[in-house]
């Protein structure tokens, strides 16, 4: 049996980034740029005034000195009038440098006249100027393939007039449940039914990493039923099963893939919960069959689909950062197997503290609901005691917030 990080590497390993579109410039937030941009011309594109104010020549400049304001160019104007000796063009931010004025003096630093301007500091060269290509130069790389787009770089692309952005592709994620037992949302179950939660469990995570999810609804325990789900889930760009992998009598999952030419890359992991989960690779197409306690179900879509899909995606930090927290009270597991424990996390005095949320009971819907993190106990050991230190996987973004 695979240990948890060769299970995870393999997977890693066997995933490719996904082909490329170009998208509107807004729809490229959160999404991964596939290509090199460079700067299609100098930033600022000309020598400009950073502020409101007189472009002047600083040679002419001293305090209490009186220039004759020959000009006006506010922003959007330009104007080729060189400043002449003893004179000033009155210019607002952003608006280009006249000829022959090397410095801008801002209105705060004068006092006007009826046409005239005087001055009441010194005035060095250069100063309250913005000079061509101080930013970014003509042809720069000014974003790298693989960079995650946020405001900031969609700013800079909105500066280089990008108005379609080259990004890797959103994955189609195929989505199926199996059991008998389940029964679809807006039925009141009876006795020996059980809603089918995973399905919405998984689009809920899938939507939040950054994919498409596509829902095959539900695979009844029988060949023909697991075979025609399946054959439809493998068109997707990944496909996602829950249940029937474990080795039930009507555990159906795994052979069926096979006979549609599923290469299986391993079947079990020393996890817990999580144990039976099977990966396998049509092509290029992955396949990860999740345990269906849905407890189970959520834990292996975050330690294993969530990074394989932002590879997918293009991102290149895909695992999920491992913080170290302490733990709160004794926590015993067994020995032999990772441990991935439902836990609740405080911040305090900028440290994490954690305390298991609840019953550890994969049937137990309720503990996953109150936990903020994910202790991750080594495959060695079996009682880690109060105050020991411990590696976390914070599922909640919040944790990063303060009221
Ligand atoms: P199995 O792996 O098929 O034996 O399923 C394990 C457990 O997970 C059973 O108690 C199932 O009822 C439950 N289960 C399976 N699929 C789902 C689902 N889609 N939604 C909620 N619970 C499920
Ligand atoms: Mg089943």
């Amino acid at each position: 049996m695979k240990s948890f990080e060769e299970a995870r590497e393999l997977v890693l390993d066997k995933i490719v980034p996904l082909g490329t579109e170009r998208v509107q410039l807004l729809d490229a937030v959160g999404r991964v740029l596939a290509e090199d941009v460079t700067a299609p011309w100098p930033m600022p594109l000309c020598d400009n005034s950073a502020m409101d104010g007189f472009a002047v020549r600083s040679a002419d400049c001293a305090p209490g000195v009186t220039l004759k304001v020959t000009d006006y160019i506010p922003a959007g104007a330009t104007s080729e009038a060189a400043v002449t000796a003893g004179c000033a063009a009155r210019i607002m931010t952003g608006a280009p440098i006249p000829p022959g004025a090397d410095a801008v003096v801002p209105f705060e630093e004068t006092s006007e006249g009826e046409g005239t301007v005087t001055l009441q500091k010194e005035v060095k060269k250069g100063a309250h100027l913005r000079f061509t290509g101080e930013d970014v130069g003509v042809g720069d790389t000014v974003l790298a393939a693989g960079t995650v787009l946020g405001p900031a770089q969609i700013s800079m692309l909105a500066s280089c007039a990008a108005a379609l952005v080259p990004v890797y592709r959103i994955p189609r994620v195929a989505i199926l449940s199996t059991g008998d037992e389940l029964v679809e949302l807006g039925t009141t179950p009876a006795r020996g039914e059980i809603l089918n939660s995973n399905t919405f469990a998984v689009a809920a995570a899938v939507r939040l990493a950054g994919g498409e999810p596509v829902i095959l609804g539900i695979a009844r325990d029988d060949h023909e039923s697991h075979l025609s789900l399946l054959s439809e889930g493998l068109k997707a760009d990944l496909l996602v099963t829950s249940a029937g992998v474990s080795a039930g009598d009507r555990d159906l999952v795994r052979d069926t893939l096979a006979e549609l030419g599923v290469e299986e890359q391993f079947w079990k992991v020393a996890i817990r919960p999580g144990q039976p989960l099977a990966f396998g690779m049509k092509g290029t197409v992955p396949v990860f069959s999740l345990p269906g306690n849905p407890v189970s179900t959520m834990i292996t879509f975050e330690e294993f689909v969530r990074p394989a899909l932002l590879k997918m995606m293009g991102h290149t930090s895909v695992k999920r950062r491992t913080v170290r927290g302490i733990l709160q009270e004794e926590v015993r597991k067994k020995a032999g197997r990772t441990a991935f424990i439902r836990a609740r996390v405080s911040v305090e005095e900028g440290r994490f503290l954690a305390r298991i949320s609840g019953d550890q009971n994969t049937g137990i819907l309720r503990t996953m609901v109150g936990s903020n993190a994910l202790l991750i106990l080594p495959e060695e050991g079996s009682l880690f005691p109060a105050g020991s230190e411990v590696s976390l996987h914070l599922l909640d973004p919040s944790l990063h917030l303060e009221p």
